[in-house]
């Protein structure tokens, strides 16, 4: 027991206790698998085994250490098992955890490049690098007129895109006096709610966004997208944004977004384009035709906190213009005021978001790409959609299931063929049995089961397990 269980941690008993912590996170690693992948607790059963009020006097670290067993555990659903399918994943590596009890510990806050250069110069730079990782269009660098940001997450950055999309249609006029109910935005009907909630926060009225129908890939129909705006213009509204999506949530749809990229540029319409989990493919050459079309784009978003190893939150944010960004959030009270962002010369990425604080995120991102290489990253990407593939085909193969959705990557929408009711038994059955994770959407109408594959320590025999359950799961369901 610590006798300074009462005054700050020392540093020789933070060295004690941090190594403590990385062992229970090494072991964690080692035994996670073996866990039940969603957590079985109740409503209220976490709550419920806490003390009503925190104590007066401090409590000794092993304790507390000891709670994250009895308390914390029960009510985890293991992301970071190999046996989780379920949304898309929220992967994470030994060295970005390692970046990111760096970034606590060196504790910066870098909202402005003053207040720490490191952090700032080491994000542009990274942010830089993953330009050339991904291929994407050089006028994301930050040597011309754009560049990209570290946001919390691609809902952060897709607000900013309608942010700066409303005052560049209103020549910067709504910061001043707010919109006149006139501006819409368009996105598909598969596009992420997180479009949906930048509208309203931006207060361009929910019913200013028009959701576009999709094919039968559940790709946006570039020609109805078209005439919708026409449509708008006519009646005397404002079109301004358009989100495409590369890699929809609900079945990794892909955006045309080369078709739409030019009607935008014809329509001096603002495009953000949200790859949130399907832009890290594009380390593999062979997975860039999904970025087809990008160079039209005004921005950019995808999640490294996804599927590049990365834990959350870290999503890059690229803008082909930062001056249009800077200009819709930038405000300069005199307290922050100083010499470096006076010359012109620095970045202050607190004119870059929402907020005005920030992490230090970039450590992580630097640390995962230097651990892996970029040829690590390619390998990695690459089996899990081979992964992914082998399932659809199984899938395809088999009498009684059939794919849902085109699977031009690592996620596979697939369903039994007994209909709705036997696939909504047939999740519960498998994810109550603990040893995967699935989730579901519905597309055409018809309950569909979601296998994504992405997270850091899936293997192959992870995934034949997960098959055969499924069956399994639905032969019993199909005897009782
Ligand atoms: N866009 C797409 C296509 C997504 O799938 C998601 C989340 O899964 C998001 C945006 C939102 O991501 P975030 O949690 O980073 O805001």
């Amino acid at each position: 027991m610590s006798t300074t269980a009462n005054f700050h941690m020392s540093p020789d008993e933070f060295r004690r206790w941090g190594h403590a912590v990385v062992d229970w996170i090494a072991d964690y690693q080692r035994h996670v698998e073996a866990l039940p992948v969603l957590s079985q607790v109740q409503p209220g059963e976490i709550r419920a085994k806490l003390p009503a009020a925190p104590l007066e006097h401090g409590e000794a670290f092993d304790a507390i250490l000891a709670d994250i067993d009895r308390l914390v555990l029960p009510g985890i659903t293991h992301w970071q098992s190999p046996n989780f399918f379920a949304y898309f994943p929220a992967n994470n590596s030994g060295p970005s955890i390692l970046g990111d009890l760096l970034a606590s510990g060196l504790g910066v806050q870098g909202m402005l490049w003053a207040t720490s250069p490191a952090c700032t110069e080491l994000e542009t730079h990274v942010l830089d690098w993953l330009v050339d990782m991904l291929d994407l269009p050089a006028k994301f660098k930050s040597n011309g007129p754009g560049g990209g940001v570290i946001q919390d997450t691609a809902s952060s950055a897709v607000l900013c895109a309608v942010l700066a999309a409303r005052e560049r249609a209103t020549g910067f006029a709504s910061n001043e006096r707010g919109t006149d109910g006139r501006l819409t935005a368009y996105a598909s009907t598969q596009a992420h709610s997180s479009i949906e909630k930048a509208v309203k926060v931006a207060g361009l009225g929910r019913q200013n966004l028009r959701l576009i129908p999709v094919d039968e890939r559940f790709a946006m129909r570039a020609d109805l997208l078209a005439r919708q705006v026409a449509d708008d213009r006519a009646a005397g509204l404002v079109p301004c944004f358009v989100g495409a999506t590369v890699g929809t949530t609900s079945s990794n749809a892909l955006d045309p977004v080369a078709a739409i990229g030019r009607f935008c540029r014809e329509n001096s319409l603002w495009l953000h384009v949200d790859a949130a989990m399907s832009g890290t493919a594009a380390l593999c050459p062979e997975f860039r035709f999904i970025h087809d079309g990008l160079e039209l784009a005004d921005s950019y978003a995808f999640n490294p906190h996804k599927w590049m190893f990365t834990n959350f939150d870290c999503d890059c944010f690229y803008v082909a213009d930062r001056a249009a960004l800077i200009k819709t959030l930038s405000v300069l009270p005199e307290y922050l005021r100083n010499q470096a962002t006076e010359s012109g010369a620095v970045i202050d990425y607190r004119d870059w978001h929402v907020q005005l604080g920030r992490r230090f995120r970039a450590l992580k991102l630097w640390f995962v790409i230097r651990h892996y290489g970029v040829e690590g990253l390619r390998h990695h990407v690459r089996r899990h959609v081979e992964l992914a593939q082998e399932f659809a085909g199984w899938v395809r193969a088999s009498a009684d299931f059939e794919l849902a959705a085109p699977v031009p990557l690592n996620l596979v929408c697939f369903r039994h063929r007994a209909g709705d009711d036997f696939n909504r038994r047939l999740l519960e059955r498998i994810n109550q049995s603990g040893q995967l994770y699935l989730t579901h959407t519905v597309l055409n109408d018809r309950y569909t089961l979601r296998l994504c594959v992405g997270q850091t320590h899936t293997e192959a025999r992870h995934v034949e397990r997960a098959w055969q359950l499924i069956r399994q799961s639905a032969e019993a369901d199909a005897r009782s």
